[in-house]
């Protein structure tokens, strides 16, 4: 099946809104094993739009579109697609009712118009989909093998009859069943990473493996395909195997689709080792200002093992509240390995947490100083032991902080990984 994906909307050509339904349905579309050929968009008018239909179905049986459901003049999807397929019209008394009684639920004068109508308007022939979120239901013509589906624009309404209707019809017109698994890796580059597993990628087929480049992280994605979930599952599981026997030290989350979506997952798997292994934790920020602790707290059932976060700041409330000597931020300056142990070893000794985690840096350039932009210290606190790494991110300054902030997560996650 090929298919091609429009956009109708002129605020889309116009860049007033983010054609996020496109990203949203060719991952998806990939996730079941849909080649999607091509992507359009096109403005609320009605020659372009049937022209647009007439190239589409030149090299795809399958059309998505999405926007033009709505009950106002200039949305015209559904009038166009009933053209092309050479459809009359019926009201569907199911849709009518369900729109009159939203109308009467969620529209204070109460008042149903014609244009409501409208949209309760069905092309003869036509399978319907019903819309949980809102008015518009969705369609779907057929016609000699090719096959226009229309979904409404806003996104909560189209995801929503994707999931529930679409997707359950596209995977039975084929025998094929496709599974993805995700794969999250911290502190390897995409480059280096497509090097590193670049037989696998190269050699792919069955299951096929692409790579996604996060902030700061990395996601691959590996899709088998097969018709039977067992056959799909044992390729996935061999490949994941074969995928971990190379750059495992770098893995820290395997899952389904879920994962797939945030930028980072890092936190929600570092506050779980936490939580689970009952371990205690403080943070002393000066570079991450609060953002580190920010995001564990994120975490339902931290407050176990959060004991203290600290935003330190100034040179004056590293000496007050850290116990950091004068003389080592006279000396080394604030920003230096020196005065990350000296902050996370005040911190242990003050919280008594069983992990304590300090972070200094330049987020950005500093009058007279030698040192460079995106230079971060982390002090990792364990048992007695100190220790700091040394970062250099080449970023602006927010991702600066984001990426001290994970690199202190991923720190934290390897600590105990390595001690339970
Ligand atoms: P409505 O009943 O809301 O008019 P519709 O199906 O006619 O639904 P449009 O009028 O085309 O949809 O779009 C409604 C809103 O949905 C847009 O203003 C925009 O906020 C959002 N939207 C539409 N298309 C997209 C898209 N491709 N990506 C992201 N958002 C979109």
């Amino acid at each position: 099946m090929n298919v091609e994906l429009i956009s109708v909307g002129t605020e889309l050509l116009l860049g007033d809104i983010v054609n996020t339904n496109t990203t949203y349905l060719s991952k998806e579309l990939a996730n079941i094993g849909i080649n999607v050929f091509k992507h359009t968009t096109v403005g609320d008018n009605k020659g372009r739009l049937l022209r647009t239909f007439d190239r589409a179905f030149n090299s795809s049986d399958t059309i998505i579109v999405t926007g033009g459901l709505g009950p106002t003049d200039d949305d015209i999807t559904k009038e166009c697609a009933a053209e092309y397929f050479n459809r009359d019209f019926y009201l569907d008394e199911y849709s009518w009712e369900k729109i009159k009684n939203y109308v009467q639920k969620f529209n204070k004068n109460n008042v149903l118009t014609m244009n409501n109508k409208k949209q309760a308007m069905i092309p003869n022939g036509a399978i319907i989909l019903e819309n949980f979120c809102g008015t518009a239901p969705g369609i779907i013509l057929e016609k000699d093998n090719k096959r226009i589906i229309l979904m409404p624009g806003p996104p909560h309404e189209m995801k929503d009859m994707f999931i529930k209707s679409v997707k359950p019809y596209l995977e039975k017109l084929s025998d094929q069943k496709f599974i993805s698994k995700y794969i999250r890796l911290y502190g390897i580059g995409e480059s280096l990473l497509e090097d590193r597993i670049k037989n696998i990628l190269d050699e792919q087929t069955n299951p096929t493996v692409a790579i996604y480049a996060k902030t700061g992280e990395v996601l691959i994605r590996v899709t088998a395909s097969g018709n039977n979930i067992d056959y799909c599952n044992e390729l996935l599981e061999n490949k994941i195997k074969e995928i971990e026997d190379i750059v495992g030290e770098f893995i820290y989350l395997i899952g389904d689709e879920d994962i797939a979506e945030s930028q980072s997952e890092l936190q929600y798997v570092v506050a779980k080792l936490l939580i689970e292994n009952n371990i205690s934790l403080s943070t002393a920020e000066s570079v991450t200002g609060g953002y580190l602790s920010s995001i564990l707290i994120d975490n339902a059932g931290i407050s176990n093992s959060f004991i203290e976060g600290l935003v330190c700041y100034s040179n004056q409330s590293k000496i007050n509240s850290l116990c950091v000597k004068k003389e080592t931020l006279e000396k080394f300056g604030n920003v230096s390995k020196e005065t990350a142990h000296e902050m996370v070893l005040g911190l242990a000794n003050k919280t008594k947490s069983d992990i304590a985690i300090s972070t200094t840096g330049i987020a950005s350039p500093v009058e007279n100083s030698d040192k460079p932009v995106g230079l971060v210290y982390i002090g990792i606190y364990y048992r007695e032991q100190v220790s700091v790494k040394e970062c250099q991110f080449n970023e602006d300054r927010n991702r600066i902080r984001d990426r001290a902030a994970k690199e202190a997560l991923n720190e934290i996650r390897k600590l105990i990984l390595e001690n339970i």
